[in-house]
């Protein structure tokens, strides 16, 4: 059916199939970006953070005569721990240094206690002899393997860090040393490199969405003009005119409302024309009556009616059967087409009686006119016989604001007083 508000209509499915599918490809797309710009960005600072501890490493050697060592100062009941001659606890301006230069935090453990570092929490304290995750200890110093981590919690901080085993003199363990620098730094930077994607991702989506709803909306407007034809194709409105736009692309819609335009035509005549003479049955007459009687009285146009009747047709089927009594049938249908061209309609009204109507005329030039049709039926004849076929007319003006019926009626008894009249003669009142 012709509605708009069908519960899933095709410009709704449309949509779906459209923007369902642009939205998981922007989803998937920035995604995709998003874990490839984190991944990318993460091996970046893991080769940074071990160039880092090297560094840290590096100058510690440059600075500091010697190897770490570790020594318990009795006074105050703390491990001290060396690089050669050098105390490294407490501050150390070498590393606050490199720690703001390279954005990072370094730390010196002793086995697994930060007893040098630039780490505070986030009131400020330092963390010194603080420890280190339990992992980091079984992974690292447990092992005497550099590790990366890329996802470690640092004071409630998620952070990047390198731990590095610390070996003394004799290459026994002696701790790690660990920079770290927090994910938060990562995750803007992985915001500024995805937002341009995201950017670029709704525009693209956007511009092909409009481009897709656009030709998905016409597409489906085509066909629910198309719906609409066929309804009322469906409800009998047979000229009802095949709307421009579905013939303006050669594809299968043109292809259905040529289909259709035919199927109209042969509904039509199927249901407007009667198969035998081929002129308009009783069902568009009525119709076309219904017309006139507005049009009298809107447009003050004078209309006559005619019921015509061959004489004696029972006889023709009789005598010369049934299908000779069609080919009779058939040459006066004929006879009052060509006879009503330029002045009016004719119809099979039923059996052998047929309705002329009469456009627009006064009622004696419709029976001067008619006289003429008449003249021309008795010119036929059963065919290779010399049986004269006959008819006689029943013909009267439509009056304005009466209704069809008591016109025909009138007809139909001036119709019937020609009969009873002889027959072969106009009946006009
Ligand atoms: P009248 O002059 O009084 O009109 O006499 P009539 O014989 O023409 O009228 P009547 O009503 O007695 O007979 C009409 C006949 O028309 C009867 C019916 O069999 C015949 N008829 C109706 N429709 C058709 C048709 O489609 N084909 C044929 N061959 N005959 C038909
Ligand atoms: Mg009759
Ligand atoms: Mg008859």
């Amino acid at each position: 059916m012709a509605d708009s508000g069908l519960k899933n209509s095709l410009k709704k499915q449309m949509l779906k199939m459209t923007l369902i599918p642009l939205t998981l490809m922007t989803v998937a797309i920035v995604a995709v970006s998003a874990s490839i710009v984190r991944k990318s960005i993460t091996d970046h600072i893991q080769k940074e953070l071990i160039n880092d501890a090297d560094l840290v490493s590096l100058i510690f050697d440059k600075f500091y005569n010697g190897d770490f060592h570790i020594e318990r100062d009795e006074t105050k009941g703390e491990l001290v721990i060396y690089k050669g001659d050098q105390l490294l606890n407490g501050e150390n301006t070498l590393m606050s240094m490199l720690s703001k230069r390279r954005n990072i935090d370094v730390s010196i453990f002793y086995e697994d206690v930060r007893v040098l570092t630039t780490l505070v929490d986030s009131e400020g304290n330092s963390a010194m002899g603080t420890k280190a995750a339990a992992v980091v200890k079984n992974e690292v110093y447990d092992t005497g393997e550099s590790k990366f981590y890329d996802n470690v919690m640092v004071y409630d901080r998620k952070s990047f860090a390198y731990y590095m085993p610390v070996f003394g003199e004799n290459g026994e363990k002696l701790g790690m040393i660990a920079v770290c620098r927090s994910a938060e730094d990562v995750q803007s930077s992985v915001f500024k490199y995805v937002l341009p994607i995201i950017g670029i991702c709704l525009i693209v989506a956007i511009f092909f969405g409009i481009i897709m709803v656009c030709f998905n909306k016409k597409l489906a407007e085509r066909i629910h003009k198309m719906d609409r034809y066929m309804n009322k194709l469906a409800n009998g409105d047979f000229d009802y005119e095949m709307p421009r736009e579905l013939m303006a692309e050669d594809d299968e819609i043109k292809s259905l409302a040529n289909d259709g335009k035919k199927m109209a035509r042969a509904l039509k005549n199927l249901v407007e024309f009667d198969a035998l003479t081929e002129l308009n049955n009783r069902r568009s007459a009525d119709k076309k009556l219904e017309e006139i009687r507005v049009r009298i009285v809107e447009m003050g146009m004078k209309y006559c009616v005619c019921i015509a009747d061959i004489d004696f047709f029972k006889k023709v089927n009789d005598t010369y059967g049934h299908e000779m009594g069609d080919e009779v049938l058939r040459m006066v249908a004929a006879k009052l087409k060509k006879g009503m061209v330029g002045k009016g309609f004719a119809a099979r009204w039923g059996g052998e009686e047929f309705l002329l109507i009469f456009d627009n005329r006064e009622l004696d030039i419709a029976k001067r006119e008619l006289s003429i049709i008449m003249d021309d039926i008795r010119t036929i004849y059963v065919p290779d016989t010399d049986r004269q076929i006959t008819m006689s007319f029943g013909l009267t003006a439509m009056i304005p604001g009466e209704s069809s019926d008591e016109a025909l009626s009138r007809a139909d008894a001036n119709l019937y007083e020609a009969k009873e009249g002889g027959r072969n003669q106009i009946v006009c009142k």
